[in-house]
Parts: structure tokens; C-alpha cells; sequence
């Protein structure tokens, strides 16, 4: 009988040994990280660490040896909330058992986030005598976090700037359509009673407001595919000052321009590596500003020059010149001159020639000339050819 309860006594002991050391082990392999600490004190140090599993070790760098008898503390740094602490030292003062995130520090000064699960334990007689921490690190999760936001950000901006560029448009939209309108019914109600000039001069008008229509479609559509990104930078080899030479001709012949034209070529490198499309929606746009802002028999003036890397167009003219108070709003959507008068113009171009430039990685700067007139540089960053 005796023998039989001995027997139970240390099947029960070796039971527990057993449990015990199932437990150890899992504390100790477990995947989360898990430190104990003693219960206090809550107020600095704070309590020291009396076990740290493999887990700890491998997401924070220390050893266990590094941090036992050290506080949680040494996990902290600048960047640590410290209102996530305040808040989870006052679940720590009621013995409240905590989960909160915070950005931790491993040894070798790097940050990590983890999700931090805190619950006090008690000893037999309700004392409570240790936390314990499991920690798991959520670094990725806060990225992706991080990403989605500023993708939604991103997203919400993109909405808010195509809405107020739909209603920009159909403003701007509205004018031609009303000249329009406006010229069909003169020529509907009085046409009869008119002079086969002033007829024609209404049809010329119309069709003149359609062509400003159509281009403005055309600048709109190129803006459209420059945000969505469809635009891309398909750069080659050529000579820039062929290049120039040959657009101011064209220019010349389909516009017929009777202004002053000089192109002129100060570079020491014969070729260039960009893209020819983007380069030649900004000079164009250029030009056609120099021209539509100067007076007939004027001097327009295309200068290229190089430096290290970097290829230059100076285009200057001696037309009406900037007013400064437009110098900030010159690249904005619509956005047109204060001294430009009855010049036509829906004030697309230079927004277009700025996201061309930005596709290309170059840069744009107006100068107010000390007479009249104005000076535009812009540079592109470049591989150059001898
Ligand atoms: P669009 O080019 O769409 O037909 P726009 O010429 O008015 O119209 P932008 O080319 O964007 O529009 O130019 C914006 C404004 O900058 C112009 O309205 C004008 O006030 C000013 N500007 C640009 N280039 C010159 C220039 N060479 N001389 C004087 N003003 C200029
Ligand atoms: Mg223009």
C-alpha cells in the first residue's frame, strides 16, 4: 500500500518535472521573443530583466548575458513614443495586463517595431512578483503600413488635382465655344445683310477659335499622358545644334515668322545623349512664346553651350517681357501673364515644357532682361560626344 503511494508521489514529481520542463522549453524555443522581468520598481531604472529566450536574442542582437540585470530600458532611443510609454506605464501601476506597439532599438543602434502582449504574474500568496513581456517584431507590418498611406495620400491628392483640372478645363473650354456660339448666330440672324468679307471674317474667326480648341486638346491630352506616366525618356545620340537649326527652320516655314532669328552654337561637344521628343515639346514651346510675346522684325536668339554633363539652350528675346509678380505661377495650369493683353494663348505651354524637363531630369530658369525682352535657360543633364 505504502509502496503504491510512493509510487503515485513520484509518478505526480516526475509528471510536474516533466510539464516544467516541457514549459521551459517552449519559453525558451518559442518564436516570439519573451523576457521576465521582476515587478519593480516601475519609476527608473525600471525592473531588471531576470530571463530573455533565444528569440529576444536573435531579434535584438544581445545576449543573454548583455541584458540580464539590465532594464527594458536599453531598448529604447530618440524615436521611441514617449506617450506610448506614459500610457503603458500607468497600465503597468494598476497591474493591468498591456498590449501596445513601440519602436525598439537592437544593439547595433537599428530600429525595429514590435507588438508588445504585458501581463503581471503573481506568486502563491497574490503578490505579484514578475512581467512578463511577449514580444513580436512588426516592422514589416508597419511598413506596408506606412506604404498604403502614402499610396492612399498620393491617390487622394491625384483625385483632388484631376478635379480641379476637369473644372479648370471645361472653364477654359467654355470661352472658345461661346466666341463660337456666338460668331455661328451673328452669321445665322444678320449674315444676309452682310459683306462677303465681314462673312468670311465671322467663318475665319470660327475656325481660328477651333484650331486654339483643338491644340489645347492636344495640350491636355500630352499633360494627361505626362501624369499618368506614360511619357517616358527615350534618349539617343544626335547633334543638338542640327537639331535646333533644323526646328527653327520648321518653325519659321509653318508659322510663318517674320522675327530676327539667330541660332548659335557654343558647344565643344558635337553630340549629345537625350530624348529628341521631350527636347523639342520645350523649345517649342519656347519658341512659340518668344514669338507670340515679341513684335514682328525682332531679334529672337538660340544660344547652346555646354558644361561637364550637362547641355544648355538660352533662347532670348525683345519682346513684352515678365512682370515679377508672375514669375512664382508661370508653370501653373492656364496660368497667363498679367501684361499679355489680347495676346491669344490658353497658358499650357510652360506647364507642358516643365513636366518634359522633369522627365528629363532638367532644369528651367526665367531672367528679366535689363532693357526688354526675356532669357530663358534650360539645361539638361547629359552624356556628351566629341
Ligand atoms: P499657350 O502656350 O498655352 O498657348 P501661353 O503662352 O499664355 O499659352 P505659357 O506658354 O504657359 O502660356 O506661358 C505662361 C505665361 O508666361 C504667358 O501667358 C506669358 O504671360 C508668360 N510668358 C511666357 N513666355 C514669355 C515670353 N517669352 N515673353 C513674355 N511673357 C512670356
Ligand atoms: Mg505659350
Amino acid at each position: 500500500m505504502k509502496s503504491d503511494l510512493s509510487e503515485s508521489l513520484f509518478q505526480t514529481l516526475q509528471d510536474a518535472e516533466a510539464r516544467c520542463h516541457l514549459l521551459q522549453s517552449v519559453v525558451v524555443h518559442a518564436n516570439d521573443s519573451i523576457v521576465i522581468t521582476h515587478a519593480e520598481p516601475l519609476d527608473a531604472p525600471g525592473p531588471q530583466i531576470v530571463f530573455v529566450n533565444e528569440a529576444f536574442c536573435r531579434m535584438t542582437g544581445y545576449r543573454p548575458e548583455e541584458v540580464i540585470g539590465k532594464t527594458p530600458r536599453i531598448l529604447q532611443g530618440p524615436n521611441t513614443d514617449r506617450a506610448a510609454l506614459d500610457r503603458l506605464k500607468t497600465s503597468l501601476q494598476q497591474w493591468q495586463p498591456t498590449l501596445i506597439e513601440l519602436l525598439n532599438y537592437r544593439k547595433d543602434g537599428t530600429e525595429f517595431w514590435i507588438e508588445m502582449s504585458l501581463v503581471p504574474v503573481a506568486n502563491a500568496e497574490g503578490w505579484y512578483t514578475h512581467w512578463i513581456a511577449i514580444q513580436r517584431e512588426t516592422s514589416d507590418r508597419k511598413r506596408l503600413e506606412a506604404e498604403l498611406l502614402k499610396t492612399l495620400q498620393k491617390e487622394r491628392e491625384l483625385s483632388e488635382l484631376r478635379s480641379h483640372f476637369v473644372s479648370m478645363t471645361s472653364h477654359e473650354f467654355r470661352t472658345p465655344l461661346t466666341a463660337i456660339l456666338t460668331a455661328a448666330e451673328m452669321l445665322e440672324y444678320y449674315g444676309r445683310n452682310w459683306t462677303e468679307d465681314d462673312r468670311l471674317e465671322q467663318l475665319r474667326l470660327i475656325q481660328i477659335t477651333v484650331h486654339r480648341m483643338t491644340q489645347m486638346l492636344d495640350d491636355i491630352l500630352l499633360l494627361g499622358r505626362a501624369d499618368a506616366g506614360d511619357l517616358r525618356p527615350r534618349p539617343g545620340w544626335f547633334d543638338p545644334a542640327a537639331f535646333c537649326q533644323l526646328l527653327v527652320a520648321e518653325f519659321q516655314a509653318e508659322r510663318g515668322s517674320r522675327h530676327r532669328w539667330q541660332v548659335v552654337s557654343r558647344l565643344t561637344h558635337q553630340t549629345v545623349y537625350l530624348d529628341q521628343n521631350l527636347l523639342r515639346q520645350v523649345l517649342t514651346n519656347l519658341l512659340s512664346n518668344a514669338v507670340k510675346y515679341s513684335a514682328a522684325g525682332s531679334q529672337i536668339t538660340l544660344e547652346l553651350s555646354d558644361r561637364p554633363g550637362w547641355v544648355r539652350f538660352c533662347l532670348q528675346d525683345e519682346g513684352i517681357g515678365l512682370e515679377p509678380q508672375d514669375f512664382p505661377r508661370l508653370f501653373d495650369l492656364f496660368y497667363r501673364g498679367h501684361n499679355v493683353g489680347t495676346i491669344p494663348g490658353s497658358g499650357l505651354g510652360l506647364a507642358i515644357a516643365k513636366r518634359c524637363l522633369d522627365l528629363c531630369g532638367g532644369k528651367i530658369r526665367f531672367e528679366q532682361m535689363p532693357t526688354k525682352g526675356t532669357q530663358v535657360l534650360i539645361e539638361f543633364p547629359s552624356n556628351q560626344a566629341l
